[in-house]
């Protein structure tokens, strides 16, 4: 671990600890344009392990916002790609590929994460994988984006609420191909980061429990506390529904 590599961050926060970074492992589900950019800063600020789980394949429209990807990768498999990009932007970080649609089975053989970002791009793959993580009690970091807007939160399993605890609160419109600027992928992602990078070094507060809201084209940012439902239909039954 090159002390040097991480000279302008050591002091960003009272009590960070590069080493807890360099310890941890997280699991980044979807490598598009979320994972893409969540994964490239966890990447360059050190994280130990990265497992990066992407059954898609890399094509012309996803360029636009798909930041590791380029037209030589065309028709690769994102998630195979992806770890090579990321080795060689940081040796220190262990990136594993899974190249496969995210399942319990899907990522059983890998050593349990400390941590997931849920960077999918639909309701039905979303509500698999926050289901999985309240059953494994792994904390979750939930990103979406629809056009300009986005929203982001935190999920802390038998603690705070999921986003399906808060149905209109989800962007994704079903699995229709939603709308996508870069700028604002990249600005959501960077969020999931912060808070990836919060939660794993022990500094600062994660917006558990609540849900950002963010409208790019008109500037609107909005928080709002988000209660556990027991019925939710993604992680009720773990968190004390029937
Ligand atoms: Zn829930």
């Amino acid at each position: 671990m090159s002390d040097n590599r991480y000279a302008r961050q050591i002091n960003c926060a009272a009590g960070f600890e590069q080493r807890k970074l360099h310890d941890s492992t997280v699991l980044i589900v979807g490598v598009g344009g979320l994972g893409c950019t969540a994964s490239m800063t966890l990447a360059a600020a050190g994280v130990g392990s990265l497992q990066l789980c992407d059954h898609d394949t890399v094509s012309i429209s996803n360029l636009n916002r798909q930041l590791l990807y380029t037209e030589s990768d065309l028709g690769k498999g994102k998630a195979v790609v992806a770890a090579e990009k990321l080795k060689g932007l940081n040796p220190d970080t262990q990136c594993i590929p899974i190249a496969s649609r995210f399942s319990a089975q899907s990522v059983e053989e890998f050593s349990r994460p400390d941590l997931i970002l849920d960077c999918l791009d639909n309701m039905e793959a979303r509500k698999e994988l926050i289901a999985y993580a309240a059953q494994q009690g792994i904390p979750l970091v939930h990103a979406a984006i629809h056009g300009f807007a986005g929203q982001f939160s935190f999920f802390i399993p038998n603690q705070t609420a999921c986003p399906f605890c808060v149905v209109s609160g989800d962007l994704d419109s079903g699995n229709a191909v939603i709308p996508s600027i870069g700028p604002c992928v990249t600005a959501l992602a960077s969020f999931q980061a912060v808070e990836a990078v919060k939660h794993l070094s022990g500094v600062g507060e994660t917006c558990a429990g609540k849900m950002m809201f963010f409208d790019l084209l008109t500037n609107s940012v909005e928080t709002l506390n988000i209660e556990t439902d027991p019925a939710c239909t993604a992680c009720g039954k773990v968190q004390g529904g029937e």
